[in-house]
């Protein structure tokens, strides 16, 4: 989400304003809705008024009514030529904008998708989104949320942070360094979870994502801001893909196993599978 919420600014920045003068889809399957020559059709001649985020969702409103929708899942680059050289590879559109300059998505994994959806349809696509974590309602409410909607389960912390109806915007790099702060296993049954450890997810959650937002994101890989830069974020992480290193706390080595079909990263020591408590499972009336 960091990622998402840095290309929307940049976006506000760079590219509010101006106008779609022509649109070319380069990959078909990019396009889910509606037909690539719909969304040509509907695309081109519009203004881009504004550029919004929910969730991982990348929104970027037209004076037409429509929104364009982009989730550009793991590796998917928006780019703005110039200032960024022409990218000649793996493209998947091309916005030709008024003023000379073009916006490029560009993707190797090719997971990017769009949609050009409606008022209606855009509010459809949003409305199962659970909370952004950033704003001022979870900050008040977040840590009671997650102990009312999760202690009932019984499935694993991670899995559960991971859906998007559950809170939204956290990745799976997020998630492993949020675990770690929160001292929890990844593994651990969301029903054994204290209150005192609810809270500390709470704390996590927004620490977390806030400071990846201030760093323009994380770059293990791919992501790239609309005009090619690298995030900072990843110098930062203590965790994620840092198996084998020391834990910056307890000097023991990071492990990595998967959870709910997911590469995962922890320290065994610090964030214990039992849990303080042990297995106990709390009682609900
Ligand atoms: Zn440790």
């Amino acid at each position: 989400m960091p990622e998402v919420e840095t290309i929307k600014e940049d976006l506000r920045e760079l590219v509010l304003g101006a106008r779609v003068e022509k649109a070319e889809v380069l990959y078909p399957n990019l396009v889910e809705q509606p037909s690539p020559g719909e969304f040509v059709r509907r695309l081109e001649g519009t203004q881009i008024i504004g550029a919004r985020r929910r969730a991982k969702h990348l929104i970027v409103e037209l004076d037409s009514g429509d929104a364009l929708v982009f989730q550009l899942k793991i590796g998917g680059q928006l780019l703005l030529v110039p200032p960024v050289e022409e990218p000649q590879k793996n493209l998947m559109l091309l916005l030709h904008l008024d003023a000379e300059r073009r916006l490029f998505l560009r993707d190797q994994t090719e997971f990017s998708r769009a949609r050009l959806l409606d008022r209606e349809e855009l509010e459809g696509r949003l409305s199962t989104l659970g909370p952004e974590p950033l704003d001022g309602w979870f900050e008040e409410n977040g840590a009671q949320y997650l102990r009312e909607t999760l202690s009932p389960r019984r499935a694993q912390i991670k899995p559960l942070l991971l859906d998007q109806k559950v809170v939204s915007g956290i990745g799976n790099i997020y998630v492993d360094e949020i675990l770690y702060d929160a001292r929890l296993h990844p593994r651990r049954k969301a029903n054994t979870l204290s209150d005192e450890e609810w809270g500390r997810l709470h704390a996590a959650i927004r620490e977390n994502l806030a400071a990846g937002t201030e760093h323009r994101g994380t770059t293990v890989r791919l992501y790239r801001d609309v005009l090619n830069r690298a995030g900072e974020h990843q110098s930062h992480l203590r965790v994620f893909e840092k198996t084998g290193e020391p834990c910056p706390v307890c000097g023991g080595k990071v492990v990595r196993e998967k959870v709910g079909g997911r590469p995962t990263h922890f320290c065994p020591a610090c964030q214990r599978e039992s849990g303080p408590e042990g297995e106990k499972e709390l009682t609900l009336g």
